[in-house]
């Protein structure tokens, strides 16, 4: 039987150490091929390049580096034709260098860039650690991958599943929801050289989790990975009601919030 495709991308650049290890835990079992950012495009979300040249650049056989963000890599990577031997069975994303935990994963381009996989039909999996060092977790992530591509696939809209690997020992592999992340927000106000004021967003750091039951952020505290499926369909079908009395289109005659 012939070996499954993966399309390992990621936000750290392909020289990342995540990547490098990711693609080489899967190479056990699978034909790979890396098409990541040339340089850090962690928290692009799901941008994509419309009004700039993409530099492709071959690193290595089976290794290319492109100059845009995650979500370009992998659809470069789907429609381009040539990087690909046959449309991969599997995208992979990370090993990401920090969290994407909770709304982390609005922000996160590992996260955007298997949800690019997912919206073309591809199953996909994002990796990521708050460990200091993520390469140790890169063979439980390729057992993740061979874990999804024995699956059965759910029927309606293409899997995606978000991992976060704990920091220090791994104590086991739960299934999560998204958890709550808390960060210190704040904007710090400085000056440059010129004399001009800029914005710092971000905050200081430091960051709070929610104690909801189930979730990513408590498996991670409890020292085990987290593997959360995620939705690429947006609509609140609990807020329809609410919708249609702000269209005013006739089919609500009060406010949802009324009593
Ligand atoms: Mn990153």
């Amino acid at each position: 039987m012939d070996k499954p495709l993966i399309l390992v991308s990621n936000d750290d650049g392909y020289d990342a150490p995540g990547c490098v290890a990711l693609a080489t835990a899967l190479s056990e079992f699978a034909d790979v091929v890396v098409v990541a950012p040339e340089r850090e495009q962690s928290a692009k979300s799901h941008a994509i390049t419309l009004s700039s040249p993409l530099r492709h650049r071959v690193v290595a056989e089976n290794v290319h580096a492109i100059g845009g963000t995650p979500v370009d890599c992998v659809y470069v990577a789907l429609f381009h034709g040539e990087l690909l031997p046959r449309r991969p069975d599997l995208v992979a994303s990370g090993i990401n260098h920090g969290p994407n935990l909770g709304m982390d994963i609005h922000y996160s381009g590992t996260v955007a860039a298997a949800r690019e996989g997912a919206m073309r039909g591809v199953p996909a999996i994002a990796f990521s650690s708050l460990a200091r060092d993520v390469v140790p977790a890169a063979p439980i992530a390729a057992e993740l991958c061979r874990r999804m591509l024995a699956a059965v696939m759910p029927e309606g809209q293409p899997a995606l599943l978000n991992v976060n690997f704990p920091r220090g020992e791994i104590a086991g592999v739960r299934a999560t929801r998204l958890g709550h992340r808390h960060y210190a927000e704040g904007v710090d106000v400085r000056t440059d050289p010129r004399g001009r004021e800029y914005f710092w967003i971000g905050g200081p750091g430091g960051v709070e989790h929610g104690g909801v039951e189930g979730s990513d952020t408590q498996a991670v505290d409890a020292g085990y990975a987290s593997v959360t499926p995620l939705s690429i369909e947006s609509t609140l079908t609990a807020h329809l009601g609410l919708a249609a009395y702000v269209a005013g289109d006739g089919t609500a005659d009060e406010s949802p919030g009324d009593p």
